[in-house]
């Protein structure tokens, strides 16, 4: 069974790997130092994930305005969630803005299909 977790901690967790990636690769560099092209390249691809990994913390701030923020009935916590389904931040509960799917299987498919 596939594991299903909050959309925004899925996107932050994406975006702090590709920092770490990021900086392994401009370490890998450090192997290469005799060749000079070699450490601008990994250092370049290395420069590009910090970037990206920049540009997707940008993009959870713009999806977070957008997202509900809602009180979890199984931890009390306040969530936010994303799309129609989502699943709680603390403890995984999946959580629905649409009564018609209240009490259904959790779906992801639920997002994608129809809007
Ligand atoms: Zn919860």
């Amino acid at each position: 069974m596939k594991k299903y977790s909050n959309k925004i901690n899925k996107i932050r967790s994406f975006a702090l790997s590709l920092i770490f990636i990021g900086f392994a690769i401009m370490y890998g560099a450090i192997f290469f130092r005799e060749h000079q092209i070699l450490v601008l390249i990994f250092m370049t691809l290395g420069l590009l994930c910090i970037i990206g990994s920049t540009a997707v913390y940008g993009w959870i701030g713009l999806l977070s305005t957008r997202a509900v923020q809602v009180e979890c009935p199984n931890c009390g916590k306040h969530t936010k969630i994303l799309g129609r389904v989502d699943m709680c931040m603390y403890c995984n509960e999946p959580l629905t803005l649409d009564a018609t799917l209240e009490g259904k299987e959790f779906d992801e498919s639920y997002n994608s299909k129809r809007s």
